[in-house]
């Protein structure tokens, strides 16, 4: 039938879905018709590749028919992954992971009716992560610190590029979760303790990965891990986590939802379980919170096997498919199955066919996802070209890598202006564990998801020994593998640079109940600081370790996980060829004890030393080499609830050298029956200056920043921002405000 002028297009032929000029509603509802219930269970299905290949199982080789197709005929599985460690081999280069996609979805595409391509996904978390050539760029923790949004854009869009040149159009990152907690294991992967400061730096990084350069289909980026991930008691990765609404509306989600803003794809679901109820079979959380208050409309993927873990971890259901059932009706729209693939489509046909699960269900859930490969244009473009992969992802993004690195360094101490250093002439011993180190300073996620392997290739990268000696090449540079050579050479020095770490790795084995720098470690700074040298400590780890009797040394730098070009980055700070810029993303503790820790903890009564936040360094602390002032701020006066307001302040370099500021501007509730902390961000200015400038700026902000939900019986649930009187603070100058 041909449609007229006025009239909504009618549908052409049988196989419409095919045809890119249709609207992408009429090709899913098309399509959504014509396909039997086996089709769309299959659609929501993920396996893992090694599923595919090898022995059909997890052991890596080349792709092999008899492995493909009882995943990808007989059960029609619509999505493959590779976890941490599933790359091709024996050849894991770009290019041989262009060829395996394209055969699978080669495979996948001459073997089905309906030709619906396979969307592949894959965690490139820093990077494109799994990919041994690839550019790392700093863990997120480390972006964090940079307080710059376009940076981490473009960083976004720099792993996109990597992804899909390799056939990967799904990533899933960003990580959403906010930093409460040293002692998990996952720490690292969160930009922030802030939800606003995370909120945005995770929305900028969505619209950098999601963007299209029109050389291939496009990526679709994932919010996870939603939600309350981050919050397990006691920092043991998945252990359960108790929040109450307030927390989860007022600080858990509104990092989401600046991701839904920004058109993030898709979500990836909380492995763990929040006020008794597993997060994949909580309706109250992927259906009300999800669906519901936050409208969320794109597909709601499951975190590794964690439907059939409601069977095994959680005992919260008899069978697989009754919790498959519970996790599908609750809103969870595509299984990751790593390993089982056949098991989950049989167990979701039979809670179809039982009445358990509704077919309408079905369709909601294969509707999103056939709209998400539509949107991403796979199936006009399913391949990629393996001739140039290599090209698109080998040495790409390494100039964008350094300038993050060093944009992420954070100068915490630096007494009687030791740093920079000065490279020329004289003596500078480097030692500690992590100064040649490219496993630790790249960290988790980096090939495999415990880091990269002891046995197989090392990805390139440039260690901060091999930094040093690039950015002083008339000093004279010595690497003391031990304490007692680091002493020893310590004496004719003129500074000891001791770069410490920590192991990689991800998840529960990089929990830890003691988050602080080990008593060797300690040992050794104090040992080299008693030979009265000069003692700069660079510390390569993602998380802000208690730093003992470190503390002490006459510099401390924060570099986080610094990736590919971290050696080269700290090189640029010591020698000050960079002039650090980088403002904590989270409090650096002084006790272990303390955990978990923000600066947005509420007020207590107990004015002493044990209920005030009394960390060892604050949020948003961070020196320069230059100094900065800020002029008094000034705000509208009143501010309507659904409005928004600007802040303007002045910021001056009144030092002698070139710099970046970073200034946090925060809102402050003198009076509040409903609790609130000090002080909230709102959000900052990020200034280059050159020595002696003076520049005017505005911050804008919501009023609905403001929001604060009762958890109190009577008012449960409900958000909304208190119509009072704020001031507005900026470092320690204020200005008055009323939200009307
Ligand atoms: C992690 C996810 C990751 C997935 C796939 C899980 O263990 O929790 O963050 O995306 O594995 O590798």
């Amino acid at each position: 039938a041909q449609s007229s002028a006025g009239q909504p297009p009618q549908e052409r032929s049988a196989t419409d879905h095919l045809n890119a000029a249709l609207p992408i509603e009429l090709r899913v509802s098309t399509l959504l018709r014509r396909m039997t219930l086996e089709e769309k269970v299959g659609q929501m299905t993920q396996i893992r590749v090694g599923k595919l290949r090898g022995d059909c199982d997890a052991v890596p080789g080349p792709l092999r028919e008899d492995c493909m197709k009882p995943v990808l005929v007989d059960a029609k599985v619509g999505s493959v992954l590779s976890g941490g460690g599933d790359f091709p081999a024996p050849d894991p280069s770009p290019k041989a992971w262009a060829q395996m996609t394209n055969a699978i979805q080669k495979y996948a595409l001459d073997n089905s009716r309906l030709k619906i391509p396979v969307l592949y996904g894959a965690d490139g978390v820093h990077g494109h992560s799994n990919v041994v050539t690839a550019t790392m760029f700093p863990h997120q923790i480390g972006l964090g610190a940079t307080w710059n949004p376009k940076l981490i854009e473009q960083a976004g869009a720099s792993t996109g590029q990597a992804m899909r040149a390799t056939g990967v159009f799904w990533n899933f990152a960003p990580v959403s979760d906010i930093a409460r907690d040293t002692r998990w294991g996952r720490y690292y992967e969160t930009y922030s303790e802030d939800p606003h400061l995370a909120g945005t730096l995770a929305a900028a990084a969505v619209r950098g990965m999601q963007a299209d350069d029109g050389r291939t289909a496009r990526l679709a980026a994932t919010a996870k891990h939603f939600a309350g991930y981050s919050e397990p008691k006691g920092g043991h990765d998945r252990a359960a986590a108790f929040l109450p609404v307030r927390t989860l509306q007022d600080q858990v989600l509104p990092p989401f939802a600046a991701q839904f803003r920004a058109g993030v794809k898709t979500v990836m679901i909380n492995s763990g379980s929040i006020n008794g109820v597993p997060v994949h079979a909580s309706r109250y959380m992927l259906t009300e919170q999800l669906r519901n208050r936050l409208g969320f409309d794109g597909v709601a993927i499951s975190d590794w096997q964690d439907i059939r873990s409601l069977v095994t971890k959680y005992k919260a259901a008899a069978d697989y498919p009754t919790a498959i059932a519970m996790s599908v009706n609750a809103g969870l729209d595509m299984a990751m199955e790593p390993s089982a693939a056949g098991e989950f489509t049989a167990g979701l046909l039979q809670v179809v066919r039982d009445g358990r699960v509704s077919e309408r269900r079905v369709d909601e859930a294969v509707r999103r996802i056939l709209k998400l490969k539509f949107e991403l244009g796979l199936f006009e473009r399913p391949y990629v070209d393996p001739a140039v992969a290599n090209e698109l992802v080998n040495g790409v993004g390494l100039d964008l890598a350094r300038t993050a690195a060093t944009e992420s360094m954070v100068l915490l101490r630096n007494e009687k202006s030791v740093l920079p250093l000065s490279p020329d002439g004289g003596k500078i011993v480097v030692t500690g564990d992590t100064a040649d180190s490219v496993q630790r300073q790249l960290g988790g996620w980096t090939v495999d998801w415990q880091g990269v392997p002891e046995q197989g290739p090392v990805p390139e990268a440039v260690t901060v020994l091999e930094g040093i000696r690039a950015a002083a090449p008339r000093a004279s540079i010595t690497h003391a593998t031990d304490q007692s050579s680091a002493v020893a050479q310590a004496r004719d020095a003129k500074a000891v640079v001791v770069v410490l770490g920590e192991k990689p790795g991800a998840e529960g084995p990089a929990d830890t109940e003691d988050p602080a720098l080990t008593a060797q470690q300690q040992d050794l700074v104090n040992a080299v600081r008693a030979t009265g040298k000069p003692v700069v400590v660079v510390l390569l780890t993602g998380r802000p370790q208690v730093l003992g009797t470190v503390a002490d040394a006459d510099a401390l730098l924060a570099g986080w996980l610094p990736g590919t070009e971290g050696g080269t980055a700290v090189a640029d700070v010591l020698f000050g060829k960079a002039n650090p810029s980088g403002k904590l993303p989270v409090s650096w503790p002084k006790r272990v004890g303390d955990q978990p820790m923000s600066y947005d903890q509420l007020p207590g009564t107990n004015g002493g030393e044990s209920s005030k936040y009394d960390p060892a360094y604050p949020f948003g602390h961070g020196l320069s080499y230059t100094s900065f002032a800020v002029g008094a701020p000034t705000v509208p006066a009143t501010i309507r609830a659904d409005g928004k307001a600007k802040v303007g302040f002045t910021v001056s370099n009144t030092g002698s050298r070139a710099g970046t500021a970073i200034v946090p501007v925060y809102v402050h509730q003198p009076v509040a029956p409903l609790l609130v902390p000090d002080k909230r961000l709102v959000g900052w200015a990020r200034v280059e200056l050159a020595a002696g400038a003076r520049q005017a700026v505005e911050v804008e902000f919501s009023a609905d920043q403001l929001a604060l939900t009762s958890g109190d019986v009577d008012g449960a649930g409900r958000r909304e921002v208190p119509r009072t009187g704020y001031e507005v603070v900026v470092e320690d100058k204020r200005a008055p405000f009323t939200v009307r």
